[in-house]
């Protein structure tokens, strides 16, 4: 819901439908004082109901004045000028990946998940063990990023039949994030980012719980507010 020229908001219940952007124009008041100052009287957020059934494409907005820039290089793919912070407060238990992980925790998949060091490279792969700086992480979520489908594909399978066989053993798999990774599969085979969930920070929140996604953060929504959440979750 808003006036984002993309898709704006009517109002019903008058003669006719208006735009919420028109409403506004004409009911200033209702912004209250400081909005209506700040954002010379526009209406300065979208407002969305996510049910969350698939887990969705992971994102990084740019900050303001990137966006306006890649607007007036780019207008057709960047049609926005404005910045896009996110604020993602959960009505239902929610599940999504946020910002990178302190390099510790990579540097721990690194060693205990062979497949994911494999498809990084031994490069990517020193770096982040010898280096504790974010070049070093750059290098290395680049390196996935850019991998041969084939070998993330190969090396995806070989980590799956691992997972399935050591949780089928009674093992648990929990601290290669064993679940997280046979559900994303289940979703989207095959996908290079069943292994981003080692670079992500995995967050889960309860209801009235929020997250906030500033400029540059990656970030992606995994599952919440609906049944099947409740099932894959248990
Ligand atoms: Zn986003």
């Amino acid at each position: 819901m808003g006036t984002h020229p993309n898709g704006p908001s009517t109002v019903l219940g008058g003669e006719k439908e208006t735009f919420l952007s028109d409403w506004i124009d004409a009911n200033l008041d209702v912004l209250g004082p400081t909005v209506k100052e700040t954002f010379d009287g526009k209406l300065p957020f979208l407002f969305k109901v996510l049910s969350v059934n698939k887990a969705l494409s992971i994102q990084a907005h740019p900050n303001k004045s990137h966006a306006t820039v890649l607007h007036k290089e780019r207008p057709e793919i960047y049609k926005d000028p404005n910045h896009k912070p996110e604020m993602a407060i959960a009505l239902t238990p929610f599940e999504g990946l946020c910002g990178f992980r302190p390099l510790t925790e990579i540097q721990k998949f690194v060693n205990t998940v062979p497949e994911f060091a494999e498809v990084i490279g031994q490069d990517a792969a020193n770096a982040l063990a010898s280096g504790s700086d974010s070049l070093a992480l750059k290098k290395a979520f680049a390196a996935l990023m850019t991998s041969n489908p084939d070998i993330v594909s190969q090396q995806l399978n070989q980590l799956l039949e691992r997972l399935r066989e050591k949780k089928s053993s009674g093992h648990d798999i929990s601290d290669q994030c064993g679940d997280l990774v046979l559900r994303l599969n289940s979703q989207f085979p095959g996908d290079v980012g069943c292994f981003c969930i080692y670079f992500l920070n995995h967050i889960v929140l309860q209801p009235g719980e929020a997250m906030f996604l500033g400029p540059n953060l990656p970030h992606a929504y995994l599952a919440g507010g609906n049944e099947c959440y409740k099932l894959k979750i248990t």
